[in-house]
């Protein structure tokens, strides 16, 4: 059936073997249209993980290497000889974190590594919130990106996933920069709106088969949740993802803002899920991923699910993500009570070694996070120049840092 609903496609998949990954992943592409719709062999493609930082594949922080060797090598059986892979990290380099989850061949079904590390400036006249941006010159460079996000919870978005993943497109010694520009978590899932309006990556596939729930995106727990989602509409698959984990789809600034800046919905009835059961739709998997990709056009078992039925059959709903509703944001400033309550990164000092690396990268003049006492004691906060932007959570080497409700912080 076609409709104007944004389709996701849901591929139940419970493990990170290569070959089933592959065989799932291809089967999904092809329920829309396969990599022949989305690019060109002659293309120059830029395929954007998730490499936050350089951690091992077990610990959810990254895409999975399961996940991206089987998008490279539909890539290449679709004639792409033109492909780069390459993220750029808030902490280290994207070799290491490529090296880091086993990705460390010259060449992976013929992508080359993009170092994802020289600056170039660009002008946006029509962007709506953010009209300039430093990417890295490979984002510039190409003529299709495809993005290969993971299912990650996050300090101020709530989540991050095809959304958010695309600020990874910013070169790491500028992001910094674009949180104090964008302080808060409307006006930043604005600019990462704007980045889509720019850059329009051309797919978006989400590694689900291990998420993260909790302090993430860099320090939460592993939790299988046993999907891949797909789908050309970044707000709609976050707005899947949402449907997962029982959280309120409107709650996340990415989608809301994604919604009203027109790259997607996260309207339920705009959208259209479809999903191949992997209990008894296992052979048509296996049928079509024996297709060449030129017949890749044959139709798997997929179906038309309705939320309630994706979340009873797949959903979990203890999955650990904020989920409080926002106070209202005049009571917010004006109200002493609601100061106290609200959420502000704490160190645990007994977790603390002292390296220094939040300090480095708090994006505040005069920083909010400083060794005020000294290097031989934990870093202390001054939350009346913090912004909240958690860059220091995302990038604590040691799992140090939590956001924490005023009133029950420890200092
Ligand atoms: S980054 Fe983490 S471990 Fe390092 S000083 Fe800051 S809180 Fe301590
Ligand atoms: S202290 Fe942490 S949360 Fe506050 S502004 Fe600095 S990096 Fe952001």
């Amino acid at each position: 059936m076609s409709t104007n609903k944004s389709k996701v496609v849901v591929i139940p998949c419970d493990s990170y073997d290569e070959e089933k990954v592959y065989n799932k992943l291809k089967a999904g592409l092809a329920e829309l249209g396969g990599f022949e719709k989305i690019v060109s062999p002659e293309e120059k493609i830029l395929v954007k993980p998730n490499f936050l930082s350089a951690a091992p594949p077990e610990k959810a922080v990254t895409t999975h290497p399961a996940v991206l060797r089987a998008v490279l090598r539909l890539l290449s059986e679709r004639g792409c000889s033109n492909v780069k892979i390459g993220d750029s990290p808030g902490h280290g380099s994207c070799e290491g974190a490529m090296r880091m989850i086993g990705l460390s061949e010259d060449r992976i079904y013929g992508a080359q590594l993009a170092p994802m590390s020289e600056n170039v400036h660009v002008d946006f006249p029509d962007g709506i919130t953010c009209k300039e941006f430093d990417f890295c010159k490979e984002v510039v460079e190409s003529d299709a990106i495809i993005n290969v996000c993971k299912m990650k919870t996050h300090a101020l978005e709530r989540i991050t996933g095809a959304v958010k993943n695309v600020y990874g497109f910013v070169c790491g010694h500028k992001k910094a920069a674009g949180h104090v520009k964008f302080p808060n978590d409307t006006v930043f899932a604005r600019m990462l709106v704007d980045i889509h309006r720019y850059t329009h990556p051309r797919i978006h596939i989400m590694d689900g088969i291990i998420a993260m729930e909790g302090n993430g995106p860099g320090a939460g727990t592993p939790t299988p949740m046993n999907v891949l989602l797909i789908s050309e509409d970044p707000v709609a698959l976050d707005t899947v993802y949402c449907y997962l984990v029982n959280l309120d789809p409107e709650l996340v600034p990415t989608n809301s803002q994604g919604c009203r800046m027109g790259i997607g919905t996260d309207k339920e009835d705009e959208i259209e899920i479809v999903i191949c059961d992997a209990d008894n739709d296992e052979s048509s998997i296996q049928t079509i991923a024996a297709q060449p990709e030129a017949e890749s056009n044959i139709q798997a078992n997929f179906h038309i699910i309705s939320r309630q039925e994706l979340f009873y059959k797949y959903g979990n709903s203890s999955f650990d993500v904020g989920r409080e509703i926002p106070k209202n944001t005049f009571l917010m400033k004006y109200s002493n009570f609601m100061t106290k309550h609200a959420r502000r990164p704490v160190i645990d000092e007994e977790k603390c070694v002292k390296c220094g690396i939040c300090v480095e990268h708090c994006p505040v003049p005069g920083k909010a996070v400083d060794f005020k006492n000294g290097k031989t004691s934990p870093p202390v906060y001054d939350y009346k120049k913090c912004i909240r932007c958690y860059c220091c959570q995302e990038m604590c080497p040691r799992h140090a840092i939590k956001p924490v409700r005023g009133l029950f912080r420890k200092k």
